[in-house]
């Protein structure tokens, strides 16, 4: 039997798509483009742009091979069944939480059976350097545009003692950095019987001898407590480099998206974070056109922006998402003033990712190495601790190193070094 999977959207969504096909093993994995038996559409739907994506893909499954079974899954499937039920292009919806039964889905509708994979592999292997890791899903806030948390659920958290045991596993085996991944990471552990928080779990990881590299994706503004930022600073594995959504830097908007917290909050904690952390990555989130966001709110946003040392951004245009409470809000922002707004944010990012980048010319990085760049050039390339993408020549014999990088010059964009 051949199977494709493909997946959109988030960090996590990826780790489920890994988790499935890991427990698929005993059938052919095929890559998306090629023909399969049967087709699983991992969707998302954090905007319409997902949605829209979501659906192409399944008609892209349908169509390379018509006698195949599509089922569709993830967030988009979670919330709007109906819509993806009433494509003829579907065969079957299957909410979330069947992820792990993939393996009898499947062989509730093929005639041929799978047998199950005893050696399931722990942690999502993005690139055999680098391994995802779960601790947590689900979501117990209540942002006013937020879809997630319709389709995840409360927050559900992994035991410490099963992150440390997959974590100290992983980085045994040779992946030289695991990344933790979440819904809402910063809730991680309040849903325990034994309450536990971030602080804590990553005070254990830092523990781990044989783990040489850790990274956090995104955390929100608020989950930065006095206890985690001191943890954060006392490691020596933890990466300098995080993601923490600002979604708008007008409080009238931050207000209005049930975030609970000002755009001054946010300013505070980015200088803290700067002063014990001088040369970290740092990006973030943000929406444009939220309902009723005038020119004057959005230049807050811009100028906040412009004023804090980001590194990168992702800009999201608003759009209406199906039972949140920001889709029936009144004033919504005409699509060309998104696409406006949305095209100065993208181009402010592009800049101070320049900025950035620029710090660093003449100075020394701590470079994971990834892979070949490609075959032409000879490059290799890698993650430097703050998140910057680096290009260096040399042997593959280097690939899965951490290796000190001097940074010789930027070129379309590119940083270029050399190991030191
Ligand atoms: S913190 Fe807000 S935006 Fe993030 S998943 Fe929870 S509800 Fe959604």
């Amino acid at each position: 039997m051949r199977i494709a999977l493909t997946t959109l959207g988030c960090k996590l969504n990826q780790y489920e798509t890994w988790q499935m096909a890991s427990s698929l093993a005993k059938a052919e994995i095929v890559p998306f483009s090629e023909i399969a038996d049967i087709y699983v559409v991992n969707t998302c739907t954090v905007t319409k742009h997902s949605d829209f994506r979501s659906r192409q893909l399944i008609r892209q499954a349908k169509r390379r091979n018509p006698e195949a079974r599509v089922i569709v899954t993830g967030c988009y499937a979670q919330t709007q069944k109906e819509v993806l039920s009433a494509l003829p292009e579907v065969d079957l919806v299957m909410p979330n939480e069947d992820k792990s039964s993939i393996l009898a889905v499947i062989n509730s509708l093929s005639q041929e059976k799978l047998p199950v994979n005893e050696t399931l592999e722990a942690g999502f292997l993005a690139d055999y350097t680098r391994a995802f890791v779960k601790i947590q899903d689900g979501c117990d806030n209540q942002c006013s545009y937020c879809v997630v948390r319709i389709a995840r659920g409360r927050q559900k958290s992994v035991t410490p003692e099963a992150v440390i045991e997959e974590v100290s596993r992983l980085s045994e085996k040779g992946y030289q950095e695991v990344v933790l991944t979440g819904i809402q990471l910063g809730g991680y552990g309040t849903d325990l019987s034994q309450t536990t928080s971030l602080a804590r779990l990553l005070l254990s990881l830092g523990a781990v001898k044989s783990l040489r590299r850790l990274r956090l994706s995104s955390i929100e503004p608020l989950n930065f407590t006095d206890e985690l930022i001191e943890i954060m600073t006392s490691l020596d594995n933890l990466c300098h480099h995080f993601h923490i959504p600002l979604q708008s830097g007008d409080d009238e908007i931050l207000r209005k998206m049930n975030r609970d917290y000002s755009a001054s909050d946010f300013w505070k904690l980015v200088n803290r974070l700067k002063n014990n952390f001088p040369e970290m990555g740092l990006g973030t989130d943000v929406i444009v056109g939220f309902p009723g966001e005038t020119d004057s709110q959005f230049e807050n946003t811009y100028n906040l922006i412009e004023e804090l040392p980001f590194s990168y951004l992702h800009v999201f245009s608003f759009s209406p998402r199906p039972g949140t409470a920001a889709a029936q809000m009144p004033a919504q922002v005409m699509p060309e003033i998104i696409k406006q707004r949305s095209q100065r944010l993208r181009a402010l990012g592009k800049e101070k990712k320049l900025s950035f980048q620029k710090i660093f010319v003449g100075q020394t990085l701590s470079v994971l190495i990834e892979k070949k760049y490609d075959d032409e050039t000879g490059f290799l390339t890698g993650l430097s601790d703050n998140y910057l993408r680096i290009f260096t020549e040399n042997d593959d014999k280097i690939i899965n190193k951490i290796c000190n990088i001097n940074i010789h010059k930027i070129y379309n964009n590119k940083m270029l070094g050399r190991v030191t």
